[in-house]
C-alpha cells in the first residue's frame, strides 16, 4: 500500500506544468511551479511546516501551545494544517483587505482569525503586524511565528522548493520569477538554484506600492513608494529579514490592474485557476521578455488557488467596479 501518515506528508513535490498561449509572445520554455497541488492549495504549506518543526525542535513551541501568526490567509492555512494533526491551537491576524474567502476558509479549520485597518502604519497599535505581537505578548504558552523575519521560512524553500526545480528541469533552468511578499520563497529557492548555477537569474515580481524594487535598486527605503494598493500577496511596506536582496538580480512592478486581468487569463486560456499573485507572476515574465533567449527554460511559481478569489478577480462585477474592465 502507498499512503500518506498524515496530510502533512502530501506537502511538496508538487509538478511543473508549461504555459502555452500566455507566453507565445516569448522566445522561450515557461513552466509553472504549480503549487495549488499542496493540500492547503498554497506553497506556504511547505513553510508553515518548516517553522512549527524549527520551533518545536528549540523549544519554542510546547505541547499544547498556541500559535500566533499575522497572515494574508495562505500561511494560516498551512499552520492550521500542521496545527490539527499536531494538536496546537492557531490565532490569526488579518489586514481587511483580504478576500472574504480567506477569512472564512480559516475559520473553516478550527482557527480563531482578527481583522485589522489595512491602511494604517506598521507601527500603529492597530495595525496587523502590532495587533498579532501584543496577542502573542497576552497569550499564555503561545508562539509568535512572525513569517517576515522567521529564517525557517526562507530554509523551507531551500531545502524543498528549490531542490524539486532543479530536478524537474534536469538543472536546465536559466530564469526563476516570483512574486514577493515575506521574500521566503525568492530567498530560499533563488539561494539553492544559485548555488548549483550562478548564471541562473532571479527575477522578483512586485507590486506598485511597494518598497522592494525601489530599495533594490537604490538601497534607498522610500516611504514615497507605499500607498494603498489591491495585489493580495505581493509587496511590502517594511524589509522583512526573509528577502535576501543579494541573490535578486531584480524587480518588475506589475500594476492592481494587470495582475487581476492576468489572473482571469490564466484561468480562461490556460485553464489554470489561480490566485492574484500568479497573474501578477505571469505579466512579470512578459514584462521580463527582453532578458529571455530561445533556448532560456524560465520557471515561474504559482502561488496559491483562484477559489480564494471568486469575489474579487473572479467576480466581473468587482473587476468592473475597480475599472479593469468594461
Ligand atoms: N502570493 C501569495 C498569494 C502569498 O500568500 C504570498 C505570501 N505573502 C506570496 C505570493 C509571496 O510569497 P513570499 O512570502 O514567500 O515572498
Amino acid at each position: 500500500m502507498e499512503y500518506a501518515e498524515n496530510i502533512l506528508g502530501t506537502i511538496g513535490n508538487t509538478p511543473l506544468v508549461k504555459i502555452n498561449k500566455l507566453t507565445e509572445e516569448l522566445p522561450c520554455l515557461v513552466l509553472a511551479k504549480y503549487e495549488t497541488f499542496n493540500p492547503g492549495n498554497s506553497v506556504k504549506d511547505r513553510m508553515a511546516l518548516k517553522m512549527i518543526e524549527d520551533a518545536e525542535a528549540d523549544g519554542r513551541l510546547q505541547p499544547g501551545g498556541t500559535i500566533i501568526e499575522g497572515t494574508s490567509g495562505n500561511t494560516g492555512m498551512g499552520l492550521a494544517l500542521a496545527a490539527i494533526v499536531k494538536g496546537y491551537k492557531c490565532i490569526f491576524v488579518l489586514a481587511d483587505k483580504q478576500s472574504k474567502e480567506k477569512c472564512d476558509i480559516l475559520k473553516a479549520v478550527g482557527a480563531e482569525v482578527v481583522v485589522c485597518p489595512t491602511d494604517v502604519e506598521p507601527e500603529d497599535p492597530r495595525s496587523y503586524y502590532s495587533v498579532s505581537k501584543r496577542l502573542a505578548k497576552e497569550t499564555p504558552n503561545s508562539w509568535y511565528v512572525n513569517q517576515y523575519d522567521n529564517p525557517s521560512n526562507a530554509k523551507a524553500h531551500y531545502e524543498s522548493t528549490g531542490p524539486e526545480i532543479w530536478k524537474q528541469t534536469d538543472g536546465k533552468i536559466t530564469h526563476f520569477v516570483v512574486g514577493v511578499g515575506t521574500g521566503g520563497t525568492i530567498s530560499g529557492v533563488g539561494k539553492y538554484l544559485k548555488e548549483q548555477n550562478p548564471n541562473i537569474k532571479i527575477w522578483g515580481v512586485d507590486t506598485y506600492g511597494s518598497v522592494f524594487k525601489k530599495y533594490h535598486e537604490t538601497g534607498i527605503f522610500d516611504e514615497k513608494e507605499i500607498y494603498p494598493y489591491v495585489t493580495e500577496g505581493i509587496g511590502e511596506d517594511i524589509l522583512p529579514k526573509n528577502v535576501d536582496f543579494s541573490i535578486i538580480d531584480g524587480f518588475t512592478k506589475v500594476t492592481d490592474k494587470d495582475g487581476a486581468v492576468y489572473t482571469q487569463r490564466l484561468a480562461k486560456e490556460e485553464g489554470m485557476f489561480l490566485g492574484n499573485s500568479a497573474g501578477s507572476a505571469i505579466k512579470g515574465v512578459l514584462q521580463l521578455k527582453e532578458h529571455f533567449t530561445k533556448d532560456d527554460v524560465v520557471v515561474v511559481l504559482f502561488h496559491d488557488h483562484g477559489s480564494r478569489y471568486i469575489g474579487k478577480m473572479f467576480n466581473d462585477d468587482w473587476m468592473r467596479k475597480q475599472g479593469y474592465i468594461d
